[in-house]
C-alpha cells in the first residue's frame, strides 16, 4: 500500500460541491490533482468554483502562494483513464450505491493495485461500495464536510474489511490537508448524518406544518441553539437531493424515525435543490 509520503497525485471523482472542494484543499496542500466528472461543463463549473473560492481566500490573505500556482496543480478531465497516475483517489460523485459501485469497479481497473480508494459518501455503506472491488482492504470513507475549504473536520469511516493501515493513512492524509479527524464505524449516516438528518427533516416538517415561517424556523434554531445555520438554510446549502438520498438510506436502514419529510421530496421532485439550482427553501442569485 502507498503511504502518505508516496502520495503525489490525488484523483478526485466528481467536480460538484464536494469534489471541487476536495480538489481545492488537496492542491492547496501541494498535491497534484486530477479531477474527473462525466461532462466537460461539470468539470468547468468545478474549476470555476475553485477559482472563485481561492480568490476569496487570497483576498483574506489566507493562502501561502498565489491562487494561480494552486490552480496550476489541478487538471480537470472527463476521462477516467486520466486517474491512472493517482496515488490516492477520493470519490465524490452522486449519493447512489449503483453509481458508486460502478465508479469503484472502474477505479480498480485504471489505478495501480496498491492505491487506496476513498469515498466521500454521506450515508452509504463503505463495505458495500468496497465489495465492487477486489481491494476491499484498501477502501475507506473520507467524509469531508461542506464547504470543504472552510470546515475543519473530516470523518474517517472504516468498512468491515478496511485495513488498519488504510484507516491510519486516511487520518494522516486529512490531517495533511489541515483538517482534524474523528472516526466512525460503517453504520448508516456515521456520526454526523445519523444525528443531523433527523434534525433537518424535523425542521422541514415543522415548517410544512406551519409551526413558523422559514425565516423564523432558521432564526429560532440559530439564536436558540447557537448553530451557524438553521435546518432549512443548511438543507439548501447541502443540496436537497443529497439530503433526500441520505434520509432515504437512513430510513431504509434504521426505520421510521428517519422518514424523509414530505416537503423535502416535493422540492426535489420539482428540481429545487437549494443553492446549487438557485432555489430551495430560499432563492439565491
Ligand atoms: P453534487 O451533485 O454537487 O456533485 C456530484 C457530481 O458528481 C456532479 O457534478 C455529477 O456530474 C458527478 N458525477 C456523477 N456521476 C459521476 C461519475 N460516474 N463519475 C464522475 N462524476 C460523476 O454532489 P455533492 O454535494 O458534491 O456530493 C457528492 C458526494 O459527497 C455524495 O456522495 C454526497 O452524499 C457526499 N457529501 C455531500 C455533502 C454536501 O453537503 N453536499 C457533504 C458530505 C458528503
Amino acid at each position: 500500500m502507498r503511504g502518505l509520503s508516496d502520495i503525489r497525485t490525488v484523483g478526485v471523482v466528481g467536480a460538484g460541491t464536494m469534489g471541487n472542494g476536495i480538489a481545492q484543499v488537496a492542491a492547496t496542500a501541494g498535491y497534484d490533482v486530477v479531477m474527473r466528472d462525466i461532462e466537460r461543463r461539470f468539470v468547468d463549473n468545478g474549476l470555476e468554483s475553485i477559482e472563485s473560492s481561492l480568490s476569496r481566500l487570497d483576498a483574506k490573505d489566507e493562502l501561502d502562494e498565489s491562487p494561480e500556482a494552486i490552480q496550476d496543480r489541478i487538471t480537470g478531465t472527463t476521462a477516467i483513464g486520466d486517474l491512472a497516475d493517482a496515488d490516492l483517489v477520493v470519490e465524490a460523485a452522486l449519493e447512489d450505491m449503483e453509481v458508486k459501485q460502478d465508479i469503484f469497479g472502474d477505479l480498480e481497473d485504471v489505478t495501480d493495485d496498491d492505491v487506496v480508494l476513498a469515498t466521500n459518501t454521506s450515508t452509504l455503506s463503505i463495505t458495500t461500495i468496497a465489495s465492487a472491488t477486489d481491494r476491499e482492504d484498501l477502501v475507506v470513507g473520507l467524509h469531508f464536510m461542506n464547504p470543504v475549504p472552510i470546515m475543519a473536520g473530516v470523518e474517517v469511516v472504516t468498512g468491515e474489511k478496511t485495513a488498519a493501515e488504510v484507516t491510519d493513512l486516511a487520518h494522516a492524509f486529512a490531517e495533511d490537508l489541515g483538517k482534524e479527524t474523528w472516526e466512525s464505524d460503517d453504520k448508516p449516516g456515521f456520526v454526523t448524518n445519523r444525528v443531523l438528518m433527523p434534525w433537518i427533516n424535523e425542521g422541514i416538517r415543522a415548517y410544512d406544518e406551519g409551526v413558523a415561517s422559514k425565516e423564523d424556523m432558521d432564526k429560532g434554531m440559530k439564536l436558540g441553539t447557537n448553530v451557524p445555520m438553521g435546518p432549512l438554510e443548511l438543507a439548501d446549502h447541502i443540496g436537497l437531493d443529497i439530503c433526500l438520498d441520505a434520509s432515504e438510506t437512513l430510513h431504509e436502514e434504521l426505520g421510521d424515525r428517519y422518514k424523509p419529510a414530505y416537503l423535502l421530496k416535493r422540492k426535489v421532485a420539482a428540481g429545487d435543490l437549494g443553492k446549487k439550482t438557485g432555489k430551495g427553501f430560499y432563492e439565491y442569485e
